[in-house]
């Protein structure tokens, strides 16, 4: 059985919220940090870990 983390097809895709700026953006794994101004970026739409 695979391991299907990243399913395109399911609600896997994440929604992170810069806690610096405050910008959001979608991605099916957690960013580093923010694009825009390089801050911390959190899980604001998984709840389940
Ligand atoms: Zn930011």
């Amino acid at each position: 059985m695979p391991a299907n983390d990243i399913d395109p097809y399911s609600s896997s895709e994440g929604l992170f919220e810069c806690v610096g700026c405050g910008s959001r953006q979608r991605a099916a794994s957690r960013p580093g940090e923010c694009p825009d101004c390089g801050g911390e970026v959190r899980n604001i739409a998984v709840s389940r870990e």
